[in-house]
């Protein structure tokens, strides 16, 4: 199916932008902002670099898009509605809830967020009815699953110097163990 090529290969170009969070030091997530078939913002995780929590790699790429409508001269309302966003891993709660602010109507991610997932795993900000928080989105998980867990997994397995100490890291990589089984592609 050419949807589902097209897709898996935006998902390779957002794992690389992981791959460069994971080379900064950042946990990794790499995300794309696509509208037409062209990459109109790319972000990754700037949490650790920026010393700020609520740089995650979706509102990177909303920023980077906003700049972009700015120099050409679009106006973002109608520029967002437009768009699909491939991230690696399920968005939190947090960028769930800006995503549908943005009225970003299509989500593929990969792998589940079980700590802090606003698609489902956590909370389902998603599809959730929700008064005054824009639009509910469309959500498609599994693509590149399994890639986005082991750079997880590299990650962690690595010294995070921004984590806290002892037993927050060991529950961390019991979470991340038990995504392993998510893989499924649903459509
Ligand atoms: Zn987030």
């Amino acid at each position: 199916m050419a949807d589902e090529e097209a897709a898996l290969a935006w998902m390779d170009q957002a794992l690389d932008v992981a791959r460069e969070a994971l080379e900064h030091g950042e946990v990794p997530v790499g995300c794309l902002l696509v509208c037409d078939n062209e990459v109109l913002g790319k972000g990754r995780n700037e949490v650790n670099e920026t010393k700020n929590a609520t740089r995650h790699a979706e509102m990177v790429a909303i920023d980077r898009v906003l700049e972009w409508c700015q120099q050409s001269n679009k106006v973002y309302e109608e520029v967002f509605p437009k768009t699909v966003l491939y991230v690696t891993v399920e968005p939190c709660i947090m960028c769930a809830a800006a995503l549908r602010l943005m009225k970003i109507p299509r989500v593929i991610y990969g792998c589940q967020n079980e700590r802090f997932g606003g698609c489902g795993s956590v909370l389902n900000i998603a599809s959730g009815d929700l008064v005054d928080t824009g639009e509910p989105f469309e959500c498609i998980a599994g693509y590149r699953a399994k890639e986005a867990v082991e750079l997880l997994k590299a990650f962690y397995r690595q010294e995070n110097p921004n984590a806290p100490k002892s037993k927050v890291r060991k529950k961390k990589h019991r979470s991340l163990s038990s995504t392993d089984g998510i893989q499924k592609l649903t459509e």
